[in-house]
């Protein structure tokens, strides 16, 4: 895949293929394309070259193949992005009645049974200003799963906390990979990347410059490149 910023190649010749129930954990130095590719798979930006296929629906030029694959795909950013004047439970009840048509009551069962995964049934009535960073982004997880997605994409999920809300994010994350659910995150967490990750993908320069196992990538790097990017993030 391609993705050009005028002449810049922001991301260049990226071929990522991730199977069901997969973890795929990306890692990269600033400006190597990783929110980029992000980002292009659900439609936030368009790509220039290639194919993004999400379960068999192709993202193309095509009126509505956005909105069909964003049916599918879950997304976190590293700034939560919630609603400021909905609480925790109406900011996961909106995408289910505006996307999925559900009824108000269908929408606030299946938004508490989210939050309840992601242990914060007792703030469903809290604004987003009353809540921590780090339960703020739990709602966030929970309200990207409500829309029941094929794959959650995370972008830097916990780099935007505090340190001591760093753990109860990831615990959750890494509880949720443990039910099966495909994933690909971009982090720098390396402890959660060797707990986690089926794969790691490492980026340079809007390329795929090394991937392999968690174990092997960090125990046995192949390319300088990673090598000198682990020596300076462990
Ligand atoms: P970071 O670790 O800092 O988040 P990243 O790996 O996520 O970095 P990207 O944000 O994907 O990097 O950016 C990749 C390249 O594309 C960078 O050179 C960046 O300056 C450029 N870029 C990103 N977004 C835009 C944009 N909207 N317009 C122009 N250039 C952009
Ligand atoms: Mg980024």
């Amino acid at each position: 895949m391609v993705k050009l910023y005028g002449s810049h190649r922001a991301l260049d010749g990226v071929d990522l293929e991730v199977r069901r129930g997969e973890k795929v954990v990306i890692c990269g130095p600033s400006g190597s394309g990783k929110s980029t590719l992000i980002r292009t798979i659900n439609g936030l930006e368009r790509h220039d070259g290639g194919r993004i296929r999400v379960n068999g629906i192709e993202l193309t030029a095509e009126e509505g193949t956005v909105q069909d694959i964003r049916q599918e795909v879950g997304m976190v950013f590293q700034h939560f992005n919630l609603f400021p004047h909905l609480t925790a439970l109406e900011n996961c009840m909106l995408a289910p009645r505006l996307n999925r048509g559900l009824g108000k009551e269908q929408a606030a069962r299946l938004a508490m049974r989210h939050l309840e995964r992601v242990h914060l049934a007792d703030h469903a009535g809290k604004y987003p200003a009353r809540l921590s960073g780090g339960q703020q982004q739990r709602v966030a997880i929970a309200r990207a799963l409500c829309m029941e997605p094929r794959i959650l994409l995370f972008d830097e999920p916990t780099s935007a906390l505090d340190p001591e809300m760093v753990n109860e994010v990831l615990g959750v994350i890494e509880e949720l990979a443990a039910t099966g659910v495909t994933m690909v995150c971009v982090t720098h967490e390396m402890g959660f990347a060797r707990r986690v990750a089926d794969r790691c993908v490492f980026m340079d320069r809007g390329m795929i410059v090394e991937q392999g196992p968690a174990y092997d990538f960090f125990a046995q790097p192949r390319s300088e490149r990673l090598r000198g990017f682990l020596a300076q993030i462990l």
